[in-house]
């Protein structure tokens, strides 16, 4: 395998307040368990509700939990395509009746039916509450969950994930929103947010808020399944304003790391991972990662609360065109291998997924090996796809849609002649 060693110059440095814990829990952490420990004892007897073992799904109104959601949001045109004298559009939308138009030429057309169609005028937030707010509010409840981008490189997978705003609120994007309700709805002294931000890139993990971290393994708890990346830097968030500090320095990260390679991030994933540890008391939900053996008394009966842990990766893919393997050499073919390898994979899962097939192939790359606690089962999955508007990228297009189309497992596309 081909060695990463792209290490910026000079990298961003966390904010002052940031206790980072490199995955071992720290004393303020520690402390926090300690009260939640005493809050328990506090609690009133509670009749107890058995629990399967084994993951359900989440309680909430899904009706086909386990199934990818898979949306479609068209761009509008840019600054180029705006003043292309040739400029031909190649997609109408109907949002109404969750249908896109995909024109080939003046005769031949193809409808495809997606979860959410998005028109080019489609706001940030309508996109957050339709497509990752039921993700969001899925792990608060204590089940893990996964919001990705998937298309052709400059089709908006960033700004739809990770725009910050800092210049107009209502431009942000996912992640902020994310964190933000994320936010709302734990209590800062007894719950704890953490985050990790990392950047995989030839299928090596690197930190991306201290970017001297390469090649950091995936570890896998062989008793619950757990994912986790134990060497990279964790940092519990305080509020939104120390989370944009640290979305910045991840992002800087990645531009200064893909600057150094003389590469594009187009060639990365770029992951967040967000793990909430949320004390509940024990008849409320008590999430995927609940064994029975969890619930715990005190020597007076009382129900002591749970810890429901969750865990929220949203991930922003890399490019999804074709990377020509025959004119490259060098790095380049390494990188084509491995992003045509991960994002292969991916596929296969998610195809997988949509098939209800039991087994679901997540052993094939990095990429699908962090993804593995995170998708189907309880996990909820929501996956957006981005295009640009314009004819000239018809090819590229159609074969992300044919991504999503996989995705969503209809097979009724309809042919037409116009
Ligand atoms: P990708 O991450 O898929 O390569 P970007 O998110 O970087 O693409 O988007 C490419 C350019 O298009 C950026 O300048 C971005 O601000 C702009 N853009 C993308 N989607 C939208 C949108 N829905 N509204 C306005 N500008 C957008
Ligand atoms: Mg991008």
């Amino acid at each position: 395998m081909a060695s990463y060693s792209g290490r910026p110059s000079s990298s961003h440095r966390l904010p002052p307040h940031s206790s980072t814990t490199n995955g071992v829990v720290n004393t303020q952490q520690q402390q926090q368990q300690n009260a939640r420990t005493k809050m328990g004892s506090a609690n009133s007897r509670r009749s107890v509700t058995p629990t399967s073992r084994t993951r359900s799904p989440p309680q909430d109104n899904d009706p086909e939990p386990g199934r990818v959601r898979v949306a479609i949001r068209v761009r509008p045109r840019n600054a180029e395509e705006l003043s292309d004298a040739d400029y031909a559009d190649c997609v109408e939308v109907q949002p109404e009746l969750k249908k896109l138009k995909l024109r080939k030429n003046n005769w031949n057309s193809e409808f495809y039916k997606f979860d959410e169609i998005f028109a080019e005028s489609a706001s940030q937030k309508r996109i957050y509450e339709t497509v990752a707010k039921p993700v969001v509010e899925s792990v608060l409840n204590g089940y893990n969950g996964t919001v990705m981008a998937y298309g052709q490189t400059g089709t908006g997978k960033t700004y739809t994930l990770g725009k910050m705003g800092k210049d107009d609120v209502s431009e942000r994007g996912i992640m902020v929103r994310a964190l933000e309700d994320i936010i709302a709805n734990t209590n800062s002294t007894s719950d704890s947010v953490e985050m990790s931000f990392l950047q995989l890139y030839m299928e090596s993990i690197q930190d991306l808020l201290a970017p001297e971290k390469i090649n950091i393994p995936i570890v896998e708890d062989a008793r619950t399944g757990e994912v986790s990346v134990p060497g990279a830097t964790v940092v519990k968030i305080e509020d939104l304003d120390h989370f944009l500090q640290l979305l910045h320095i991840g992002e800087s990260n990645r531009l200064a790391a893909n600057t150094k390679l003389n590469t594009e991030s187009s060639r990365s994933h770029a992951i967040l991972m967000v793990n909430i540890r949320k004390s509940v008391k024990s008849d409320e939900e008590p999430g995927s990662s609940f064994q029975e053996k969890d619930r715990k008394t005190d020597r007076h009966g009382n129900q002591i609360p749970i810890v429901r842990k969750s865990k929220l990766l949203i991930v922003d893919l890399a490019g999804s065109e074709r990377i020509d393997k025959s004119g490259s050499e060098g790095r380049l073919l390494e990188e084509a291998k491995f992003i045509n390898l991960s994002l292969t994979s991916l596929g296969k899962c998610i195809n997988a997924l949509a098939e209800n097939s039991p087994h679901i192939p997540t052993r094939d790359s990095k990429l699908t090996r962090l993804l593995r606690d995170s998708f189907g089962g309880s996990a909820r999955t929501s996956l957006i796809i981005t295009i640009g508007p314009s004819s000239r990228h018809y090819p590229e297009t159609t074969s992300t849609i044919m991504f999503g189309q996989r995705a969503m497992k209809i097979v009724n596309t309809v042919k037409l002649r116009e």
